[in-house]
């Protein structure tokens, strides 16, 4: 078996299994491979491999890549990556789903291009379940959020699907369980909630070292790079 299918076969293995530990289907986990800066031909083995949910995190790099990948055409790529409003029309273009959406302010520029490309455009919520400085998302409890759940009736031609979180990172999964777990409880406040516009379907969480916990947590989506792909080079400067 070529490398990438024996990581991905592997990751689905352990998948299978977390899920099974929790009493849950493992169908019920859906695997996004993320390709930030996997080249076209490895993304193209990924997918001969089964991969049909891609993320990547940079509109640029994504456009790039874009006309390299366009045959495979049942694949759904989603944006994860911090998006600034200016480039919330190129997204809408781009990408099939924005999973990172922070901000009342992005939601409205996506809705606004959503429409003018008309498509519907299904969107996650970006939490910032850490209250990390340094990394993006809207606090759990904060009014934006409550002005973002309230906005989504007035969102024609966008969809609220769900929420994703990324935990301040440590080495040991375990210390990110209580994150998860209150991203859990959250998304379960807010589906109780029924918000117009708004249906809980997805709550993305975990990443190549602490999918397992996520899913043991109620993780219905694990976006995994590394696990995958192996190392990236470097990190790239932000767009
Ligand atoms: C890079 C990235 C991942 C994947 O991280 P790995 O540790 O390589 O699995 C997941 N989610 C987001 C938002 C990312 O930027």
């Amino acid at each position: 078996m070529p490398p990438l299918s024996k990581n991905i076969a592997h990751v689905r293995e352990r998948i299978d299994s977390a899920a099974r530990r929790a009493g849950r289907e493992p169908q019920g986990v859906t695997l996004m491979a993320i390709t930030k800066t996997v080249s076209p031909d490895r993304i193209r083995e990924a997918y001969d491999a089964g991969i049909r949910v891609f993320g990547e995190n940079r509109v640029q790099e994504f456009a790039a890549k874009r006309g390299a990948l366009g045959d495979l055409l049942d694949a759904d790529w989603h944006m994860v990556g911090h998006l600034q409003s200016n480039k919330a029309h190129a997204a809408a273009e781009l990408f099939h789903a924005i999973d990172s959406v922070d901000s009342v302010r992005l939601l409205q520029r996506l809705n606004s291009a959503a429409k003018a490309l008309g498509k519907t455009l299904p969107v996650l919520i970006e939490i910032n379940i850490g209250g990390e400085a340094a990394k993006s998302g809207t606090a759990p409890e904060s009014g934006e959020l409550e002005e973002m759940l309230n906005f989504a009736g007035q969102c024609g031609s966008i969809a609220i699907r769900g929420l994703m979180a990324v935990p301040p990172y440590d080495d040991d999964p375990e210390k990110s369980r209580p994150y998860f777990r209150q991203m859990a409880v959250l998304f379960e406040r807010i589906a109780a909630r029924q918000f117009a516009g708004v249906s809980m379907q997805t709550l993305s969480m975990g990443m190549s070292h602490d999918f397992e916990v996520a899913i043991e947590e109620g993780s219905t989506c694990v976006r995994v790079g590394t696990a995958i792909f192996g190392e990236r080079a470097r990190p790239r400067p932000k767009d």
